[in-house]
């Protein structure tokens, strides 16, 4: 897998604001937040998109949504409630070819997205 800004940050090679951090995955913050608190959780593992995760991958997929859950719970989110978000490849948006969920929360979100 080619390097990508994600890879970057997981080698330490560009600086984030990295709020979780364990063996298997880091979260940092998104830096063009879409919310007050927007936040990216990545697995250490390079896998380009929740397309590309194999049956192998089903226990780090769970990990990382406890994860998610976890940030939100840490950001002070998660009572009011927040969002996860994967895009995943070109249909669904996705700029960075490195899985990653998209933890959203404190305002309402909208439905359907754009
Ligand atoms: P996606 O469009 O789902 O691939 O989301 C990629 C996200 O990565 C976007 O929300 C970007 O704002 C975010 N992003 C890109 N570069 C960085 C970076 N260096 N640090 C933090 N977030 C980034």
């Amino acid at each position: 897998m080619a390097d990508t800004i994600f890879s970057k940050i997981l080698a330490g090679e560009i600086p984030a604001d990295i709020v979780w951090s364990d063996e298997f995955c880091i979260a940092f913050r998104d830096i063009n937040p879409q919310a007050p608190a927007h936040l990216l959780v990545i697995p250490r593992k390079a896998i380009v998109s929740l397309a590309d995760a194999s049956d192998d991958d089903t226990a780090l997929l769970g990990h990382l949504m406890r994860v998610c859950a976890k940030v939100a719970e840490q950001e002070k989110i998660a009572d009011a409630g927040f969002r996860v978000v994967a895009n995943t490849r070109t249909d669904g948006g996705q700029d960075v070819p490195h899985l990653h969920f998209h933890v959203l929360g404190g305002r309402a979100m909208k439905w359907p997205p754009g």
